[in-house]
């Protein structure tokens, strides 16, 4: 859906976005994390046509851009730096504008296109009211109802939660799995860890313009060959597995196994109360923590 190679923006001394090689595929529901001033806006509007790279390639549908976006713009649905919109006109009016530059049909067609959008991202009832007098949620809103007008293969958001309260991000969500589950990919860029880990398949790391990380979420929560163990009895638990217990903490033992059964079938023998017993998984807070620098401090865990 969308391949880059050494993909690189430099304004000035600065670069912006590093040689980057990234990979979106069909139907990925592609999260592209990094803290503020890591590059993502300037790499998302590249992939669109609105900035031009200083050296690499860009493919999107399979089409070289800047080169041939014209033909691929149509396919795509796109949010990002905020929606841009008239502001003395009401949210229907600047989607009937929107649409009036999109595939046609007849009037009624266009109509009842825009009514969907709106319903779909809960601006239904707010319509009449001039952008300007929109919250910045309702604003988020209605750029994701002109993102989702053309029913997008891909749709490519730039934070697309921002400015929303907790139930608008859980809408926002929903309706974006929706989407996916119907065939259209996303690529979505946040500097909010929860969010990409909530949404996302597939993840990419950015950090002062490089892509540090590319994979899929499964892969990066493979088990760590790791059991954590609860017990009230941690010393009975230490006694019995001798060498095999890495790190501690009050009751949780985390113990070096390979077979969590064989391990279970152990402490079950040795008569061993167990309160909690798990294959230990990294989480993507550890993941981007142990693979960005000093400006991971600056990815949002929560
Ligand atoms: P944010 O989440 O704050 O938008 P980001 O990860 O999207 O951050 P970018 O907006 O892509 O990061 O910015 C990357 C770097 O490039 C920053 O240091 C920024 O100041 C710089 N930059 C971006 N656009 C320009 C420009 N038009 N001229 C000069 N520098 C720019």
């Amino acid at each position: 859906m969308i391949v880059t190679r050494d993909l690189t923006k430099r304004y000035g001394r600065l670069t912006a976005v590093d040689g980057v090689h990234l990979d979106v595929r069909e139907g990925d529901r592609y999260g592209l994390l990094g803290p503020n001033g890591s590059g993502k806006t300037t790499l998302v509007r590249m992939l669109l046509g609105l900035v031009f790279a200083t050296r690499g390639e860009i493919e999107v549908l399979g089409r070289p851009v800047p080169r041939r976006v014209g033909e691929v713009l149509p396919q795509i649905g796109a949010m990002v730096e905020g929606p841009g919109a008239y502001p003395h006109l009401s949210g229907r009016a600047n989607l009937r504008l929107f649409d009036a530059a999109g595939p046609g049909g007849s009037r009624r067609d266009r109509r009842r296109r825009v009514d969907e959008v709106l319903e779909r991202v809960g601006l239904a009832g707010v319509d009449r009211r001039p952008v300007r007098a929109y919250s910045l949620g309702m604003r988020q809103r209605l750029g994701l109802a002109s993102a989702l007008l053309r029913r997008p293969r891909l749709l490519v958001l730039d934070e697309p939660t921002n400015g929303l309260d907790p139930r608008g991000i859980r809408e926002v969500r929903d309706l974006l799995t929706e989407l996916n589950a119907n065939g259209t990919t996303v690529l979505l860029s946040s500097h909010l860890l929860a969010e990409i880990d909530a949404f996302c398949t597939r993840v990419g790391v950015m950090d002062r313009g490089r892509l540090v990380l590319q994979e899929d979420l499964a892969t990066l929560r493979r088990p760590t060959g790791r059991v954590v163990v609860g017990s009230p009895e941690p010393e009975r638990v230490v006694a019995l597995l001798d060498g095999r217990v890495e790190g501690r903490d009050g009751h949780t033992l985390t113990v070096r196994h390979a077979d969590p059964a064989a391990l279970n079938a152990e402490l079950v023998a040795a008569g061993i109360p167990v309160t909690e017993f798990a294959p230990e998984r990294r989480s993507l807070e550890q993941v981007v923590l142990d693979m960005t620098t000093t400006s991971a401090d600056r990815v949002e865990a929560a």
